[in-house]
């Protein structure tokens, strides 16, 4: 038993001497981490050090060696014929439920087509939104504000509603066309027309009907291109073509944050096309811009317009789908700085 209790001291004894050694005094623990903290320093200004980039990535060039202008820059072809973004030429591109606004939309089954422009691509992706066409929609009201805060002006929707039309049916053109019809003709001629020069282009609707509300035609031209363009005509039962005009952005959504970034930026690409209209023939309707309180306005965080050709009584026949797509063409060019 004596035995066992002088083990039993010299163990504690052992114990509480490997206690004392272990616990360093307070200044050496000090230095230790000081120098913990200093090497992890050194280390991350090392890596964020920026690298060398030959002269050539900073400034193009051309054949003869001379830097490039701003506007001759294009940006470099793929590998492989993606989109910036991501997308393969004709891919669909259904709404994202983690995209801001995205549980806003009611009608999202459908899916709008990305497509890739021919080479030299410019980098820019154009929505071209051809208005109406959603079989179903007068079922489904969305929101007219993100904030579910009452509409500002009147239009197919009176002021002070909270919910509108998912997607309205549109007008009907004097000869008895629907208006979505001669929408979706210009949009494809002006798909084909940028396609052609390098941009790349979104497309919401090809045929006659998508489903897809205004809510996820907004949210998808938010966050997969750089500007959105819906085309209409206006029906206002006049009995003479009044011109082009677009719907410029009333004060009373300018306070939603979304808005407020992205309101002048539209309204110059709507001027740039009511321009590019006009001098390809449109007549444009007064000071050509009207402001309305749409939901594509209110739910849009990219520079987008939606701009009226023309009205009920225009000429819609091929010569004319040819001429609006060629302004709208212009007008983009004008609005990148392109022309
Ligand atoms: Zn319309």
């Amino acid at each position: 038993m004596k035995k066992v209790l002088h083990q039993m001291i010299i163990a504690a004894a052992c114990l509480l001497l490997a206690g004392c050694a272990a616990v360093p005094q307070e200044s050496e623990e000090k230095d230790a981490f000081s120098a913990v903290r200093e090497e992890i320093r050194l280390e991350a200004v090392q890596k964020a050090r920026p690298r060398i980039l030959p002269v050539r990535s900073v400034f193009p060039r051309n054949e003869e060696g001379s830097i490039l202008a701003l506007w001759e820059r294009r940006m470099p072809e793929p590998l492989h014929p993606r989109a910036w973004n991501g997308c393969e030429n004709g891919q669909t591109v259904a709404l994202n439920g983690d995209w801001h606004f995205a549980g806003e939309s009611l009608i999202h089954s459908g899916a709008a087509v990305m497509y890739i422009g021919t080479a030299p691509r410019n980098g820019k992706i154009v929505c071209v939104n051809a208005g109406h066409g959603t079989a179903g929609s007068y079922s489904a009201y969305t929101y007219c504000h993100p904030d579910h805060t009452p509409k500002v002006t009147g239009g197919t929707t009176s002021a002070g509603s909270l919910t509108a039309v998912s997607v309205s049916s549109g007008t009907t053109m004097a000869d008895g066309t629907p208006e979505a019809e001669v929408d979706l003709a210009v949009a494809l001629a002006l798909r084909d027309r940028l396609l052609s020069e390098g941009y790349d282009v979104l497309m919401i609707r090809e045929s006659s009907d998508v489903q897809l509300d205004n809510v996820a035609r907004t949210v998808i031209a938010n966050n997969m291109a750089d500007i959105h363009i819906a085309i209409h005509l206006d029906g206002d039962g006049l009995s003479y073509d009044k011109g082009c005009f677009f719907m410029s952005v009333p004060e009373g959504i300018k306070y939603l944050d979304n808005v407020a970034a992205v309101w002048e930026s539209s309204e110059r690409l709507g001027d740039c096309l009511v321009a590019g209209l006009s001098e390809n023939g449109t007549p444009v309707y007064g000071s050509g811009r009207m402001a309305q309180d749409l939901t594509q306005t209110a739910y849009s965080s990219i520079p987008s317009v939606d701009i009226e050709l023309g009205n009920t009584a225009s000429d819609h026949g091929p010569e004319s789908v040819n001429r609006w797509a060629a302004g709208l063409f212009a007008g983009v060019n004008r609005y990148f700085g392109f022309s």
